[in-house]
């Protein structure tokens, strides 16, 4: 930003009084603009043993496939923002149950934050919305591995089809960290418990 929003007057990059961060400043009306990291929040929408992705009819990564996913909105919840993104992207109805947070991933490189939930869809009604190219359900064999968007949904997926076997499902947070080279590594954090006899 080169003007601020309050005033129109030039920006200042500096650091203020008590801070240790160089911050977007306004030297007129004395406004402090802080930049802070985004939520991403998105489903796995799952029916049986399968996951309903979406082609991306935008970018980054046109024509991917991903799951249904995007920023959170002012005045919504993490979960609800979640819903609102399955129905928009995939015109899906989904309902969650009491442990539906899965997994997390911090992405401190690029200032984001991602959360997914699962999702169980209600019925087979679902299309693609503006969003998307298309929407279909896929059972592991059938995922398209190497043409999924992004390495959280990636990893999302993968440990997805493992707890569906253990038809256990902890929730799990990441750290994902993106190279100069472009590589990106995953490393898991956290791990939740679970605390059922067998
Ligand atoms: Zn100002």
């Amino acid at each position: 930003m080169k003007f601020c929003h309050n005033c129109a007057a030039p920006i200042v990059l500096r650091i203020p009084d008590g801070d240790d961060k160089v911050r977007h400043c306004c030297e007129a009306c004395d406004s402090i603009f802080y930049q802070n990291p985004k939520n991403v929040v998105g489903t796995v929408p799952f029916y049986e043993d399968k996951i309903l992705l979406c082609k991306r009819a935008i970018q980054p990564r046109y024509g991917k496939w991903t799951l249904p996913a995007g920023f959170m909105e002012n005045g919504e919840s993490s979960l609800s923002g979640a819903i609102r993104e399955t129905t928009e992207e995939a015109g899906a109805t989904v309902k969650v149950d009491d442990s539906s947070l899965y997994t997390l991933f911090n992405l401190p490189t690029i200032n984001q934050v991602y959360m997914f939930f699962r999702a169980e869809l209600v019925n087979l009604n679902f299309a693609a919305g503006a969003e998307s190219l298309e929407v279909a359900l896929f059972t592991e064999a059938e995922i398209p591995w190497d043409e999924i968007a992004f390495p959280v949904v990636r990893s999302t997926l993968e440990h997805f089809f493992t707890d569906l076997k253990n038809n256990r499902f902890p929730v799990r947070m990441f750290d994902v960290h993106h190279s100069e080279d472009r590589s990106i590594s995953t490393k898991l954090i956290s791990h939740s418990k679970t605390h059922f006899a067998d």
